[in-house]
């Protein structure tokens, strides 16, 4: 999921439901099934969200109804609770004093006991979300400043959670102890922006002033900025397939910039398996950058061997695996000018079930390639993740079930590699003090 909100008191020059709407619409490659903006004017909140796209779902005709000088927004992939519209965010309660929104990026792993335990207590739920639980969990400090509320709840939430809440005179970022979800914190004038990706600033105009810390919970309201820390751990937890796979190449995540990172992964696999072949073609997007690392360190030429159909959107978010496999087919095509005739590296970033690879290896064959080396910017993916990446199921992941040769045979290729662990370490310039990297090694950083 995406997370994006903005303070803007005092500024009647910012619309802040377009700002929230621009925001989010620049973070949209983290979920595609929802959208929503809620805002506040200082006496009430307003919602405006729905299933789909966010050019779908929030229009300019809505927008305009929209006023206030705060906003959340949040666009969605189902990790936890089906993809339905009830589940759609963000999720706006009245409380003791006055009415919250919540915005979450993130999978709490003990969600389940949580919502038990308040139910016990009478809690009832409409969603089958993990942010309501948040909500109800919340709502039993409210005699407390909400800010103090929030770190009490904090020790009872365990898992990932990049969160925005949206009071009808504050807005507040926090994020779990380890840091597992991005989350940045920006400037706009004197108006504040928090948003998942440094990207979606950039896009509202907005500068990124720094990353929330691990454990922090940043209050914004009338009073300016402060911070409150719910927690200080020696060690830290960032997902690192944010890196390799989920975040935008053009934005920079705790210190690191995404498509440097893929590049440098490309060139490490390059230096790990350097193979002989005419050219590197890439799967597009999410292994261009590592396809021009590799070519860049192998010396080989880079070329656009297969071409994506722009307005598909990413494959992998659509939950089944019959819309998956006819979204491969709808968005790449081989490109057979370059491909005919020739030995291939194919760079990408990551193989989860497998259903992208054999797919497009075998257009590859169709356009007359005569050998295919599939080489991958990330580890085997062997371990599901608890943390709101969706490959929350183990049955699913190939490198769970077989071996390499085993893959390398399921998907047709001449050769497969992926880049060694410690590869990946010195790509990225940081360990494993620094990074989740559960989905590869089985070290859960959160116990599940
Ligand atoms: P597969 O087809 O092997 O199941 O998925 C791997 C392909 O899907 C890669 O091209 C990768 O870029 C893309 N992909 C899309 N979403 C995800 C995701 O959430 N996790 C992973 N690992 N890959 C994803
Ligand atoms: Fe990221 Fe993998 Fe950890 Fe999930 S398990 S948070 S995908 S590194
Ligand atoms: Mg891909």
């Amino acid at each position: 999921c995406g997370v994006f909100g903005i303070f803007a008191r005092g500024r009647d020059d910012i619309d802040v439901a377009r700002t929230a709407f621009y925001g989010l619409y620049a973070l949209q490659h983290r979920g595609q099934e929802s959208a929503g903006i809620a805002v506040s004017d200082g006496r009430g909140i307003k919602l405006l969200k729905g299933m789909g796209l966010v050019t779908e779902v929030i229009r300019s005709e809505n927008i305009k109804d929209l006023d206030g000088y705060m906003a959340i927004g949040h666009v969605r992939y189902s990790t936890t609770g089906a993809s339905i519209a009830v589940n759609a965010q963000p999720l706006v309660f009245h409380y003791l004093n006055g009415m919250v929104a919540l915005a979450h990026n993130g999978n709490l792993v003990n969600a389940e006991e949580l919502r038990k335990r308040l139910a016990t207590y009478g809690s009832v739920f409409q969603t089958t979300t993990d942010t309501e639980v948040v909500a109800n969990l919340l709502a039993r400090y409210s005699q407390d400043k909400l800010e103090d509320a929030l770190a009490k709840c904090m020790i009872d939430m365990k898992g990932a959670y990049a969160l925005l809440i949206m009071t009808e005179d504050k807005l507040i970022g926090v994020r779990d102890p380890l840091g597992i979800r991005p989350l940045c914190l920006g400037s706009l004038d004197d108006a504040y922006v928090l948003a998942s990706e440094s990207a979606a600033l950039d896009t509202v105009g907005a500068t990124f002033i720094r990353d929330v810390e691990p454990g922090e919970i940043v209050v914004i309201d009338d009073k300016g900025l402060r911070s409150l820390k719910a927690s200080n751990l020696p060690y830290r937890a960032h997902c690192v397939f944010e890196y390799i796979y989920f975040a935008r190449p053009d934005s920079t995540l705790d210190g690191i910039n995404v498509y440097k990172a893929r590049r440098e992964l490309g060139r490490q696999l390059a230096r790990e398996n350097l193979i002989a072949a005419d050219l590197v073609i890439s799967v597009p997007d999410s292994g261009t950058a590592s396809a021009l690392g590799y070519a860049d360190e192998a010396g080989l030429p880079f070329e656009e061997g297969l071409m994506k159909n722009r307005y598909v959107g990413r494959t992998f978010i659509q939950p089944t695996q019959q819309m998956r496999e006819l979204g491969v087919k709808l968005k790449l095509n081989a490109i057979e000018e370059v491909v005919k005739g020739k030995r291939i590296i194919m760079i990408d970033d990551s193989i989860v079930r497998g259903t992208t690879s054999k797919k497009i290896i075998q257009m590859l064959r169709d356009a007359g390639a005569v050998e295919i080396h599939m080489l991958i910017a990330s580890p085997p993916t062997r371990f599901p993740c608890f943390y709101g990446i969706d490959t929350s199921r183990r049955e699913e992941l190939i490198a769970n079930k077989m071996d390499k040769e085993a893959i390398r045979e399921f998907i047709g290729a001449d050769s497969l590699y992926y880049i060694s662990m410690e590869g990946m370490f010195a790509a990225l310039k940081r360990d494993d003090k620094f990074f989740c990297t559960a989905c590869f090694s089985g070290d859960y950083p959160v116990k599940i």
